[in-house]
């Protein structure tokens, strides 16, 4: 990567910090998603600018037309799909619940009866909160605008719970010691998709999954995810 691959060049909305998919390192962004959307770019010869913002912002900034392409640990839901389109699936995920490492009374959704929840805007973690808010008497939702604000809102016992997707949280508490753990079964399956505007960027679309194929095809998947979750 780096550097002129020809093409036109489309501006990409990441997620600010969201390890394995995107962090910062010495200035420059790294993982999975960084690492992914260089190599399509390469591969079908275009080129990316990073826009870095708020993981609740990223939508409406497509629609806005003021990002291209998003690629930012972006579950694939049938609501967004309605408001982008979404590439090929490219990593499968899926939400956990996660409490303090001291915590040994919430172990299932039921058990968040009574309990404050921290969740991200605009996140699928936000949505099921949400959701059992209603089925189980959530007594308070908090907000955050990024994962490592909600990781520490729980650390610090200001919430009971978090709601995360399991990989990157289960790579945050290997990386740090954050004081938090997983529990309970994995509350949904989901797949990460990259997505671009809805109806208007099918060229777009059909280069970013030929560009995906390829790299599944030859190896260069598996080399960045491997990268990041050696061993997982
Ligand atoms: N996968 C989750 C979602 O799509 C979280 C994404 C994120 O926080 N970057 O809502």
């Amino acid at each position: 990567g780096g550097g002129d691959n020809g093409g036109d060049t489309y501006k990409v909305g990441v997620d600010t910090t969201y390890p394995p998919f995107e962090f910062q390192e010495g200035g420059d962004y790294k993982g999975i998603d960084i690492d992914l959307i260089n190599a399509i770019a390469e591969d079908q010869g275009f080129n990316i600018e990073l826009k870095p913002m708020d993981f609740g912002g990223i939508i409406p900034a497509i629609q806005a037309d003021q990002l291209d392409v998003a690629i930012a640990g972006m579950s694939i839901t049938d609501d967004r799909k309605k408001k982008v389109d979404f590439s090929d699936p490219y990593f499968d995920a899926g939400l956990t619940l996660v409490v303090s490492k001291d915590n040994n009374d919430i172990t299932k959704p039921e058990d968040l009866k009574g309990k404050v929840v921290a969740v991200k805007n605009g996140t699928t973690g936000a949505d099921k909160a949400q959701e059992l808010k209603d089925e189980v008497g959530i007594k308070e939702i908090r907000q955050f605008n990024d994962s490592p604000s909600m990781f520490q809102e729980v650390s610090n016992g200001n919430a009971d719970v978090l709601i995360e997707d399991y990989p990157v949280i289960a790579y945050a508490i290997k990386s740090k010691d954050l004081g938090l753990k997983t529990v309970g079964d994995r509350l949904n399956g989901d797949q990460y998709g990259i997505a671009v505007k809805k109806g208007e960027n099918q060229e777009l679309l059909k280069m970013i999954n030929e560009g995906l194929q390829n790299l599944r095809d030859n190896g260069k998947y598996d080399e960045i995810i491997n990268t990041y979750l050696e061993g997982e």
